[in-house]
């Protein structure tokens, strides 16, 4: 160890002097605060003083960067904004602003709204996200105040599509039910179908006059 290398180790109140002005890396935007190392911004080759307005804090890899030549500090370490940190190519390096960290405005996509918990109870899974396959037997009941004829569960037979004779002579009403005589504005029901050959039996059958 040459003199001139012994003579660069700080007495250990100048160290905590620097270390307690700096608090951490010195280096623009580096989160270092730890186990920092004692940099003189004049080269001690160059016969820079060894006094606290003369070094600065610098993590490891920092002032390894220094030392390869990757950065250039310069300046007054004894204010904040006091040091001018440039790349080997004499660029300013600057910490990062506030709209260059902040995260992207799109953000994360929103959480679906509702209160939607997976029939295990556990964590919601894509297979709790699957289409249910169609139930067995009847399917669901539609919308309104639809009642089969029955008062049962409704079927399929309820929902069937009518038959062209339904559509043109209508459904004869189920047994033992009076009808109301049609609307006079009603040109043509079942009722008075002459095309309906059992026209006059069904009017027999339920009172009808
Ligand atoms: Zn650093």
């Amino acid at each position: 160890m040459s003199v001139g290398r012994a003579m660069r180790i700080l007495p250990h109140r100048t160290r905590r002097l620097i270390t307690d002005r700096d608090r951490g890396c010195r280096f623009p935007g580096c989160p270092t605060t730890g186990f920092v190392e004692i940099h003189h911004l004049q080269a001690w080759a160059d016969g820079g003083p060894t006094d606290t307005d003369n070094q600065i804090s610098l993590c490891t890899a920092h002032h390894d960067g220094i030392d390869r030549g990757d950065y250039t500090i310069t300046g007054d370490p004894t204010h904040p904004d006091g040091l001018t940190v440039t790349n080997r190519y004499g660029l300013p390096i600057r910490p990062p602003q506030p709209h260059e960290t902040a995260p992207p405005p799109e953000g994360d996509p929103p959480v679906p709204a509702g209160t939607y918990q997976p029939p295990s109870g556990g964590p919601i899974t894509w297979n709790d996200l699957a289409i249910p396959s169609p139930p067995e037997g009847d399917p669901p009941v539609p919308a309104g105040t639809y009642q089969p004829p029955s008062g049962g569960p409704i079927t399929w037979n309820d929902l069937a599509i009518p038959s062209d004779h339904e559509l043109t002579h209508g459904t004869p009403p189920p047994p033992g039910l009076s009808l109301a005589p049609p609307p006079p504005a009603q040109t043509i029901s079942w009722l008075d179908d002459p095309d309906n050959p059992d026209r006059g039996l069904i009017r027999t059958n339920w009172g009808h006059h």
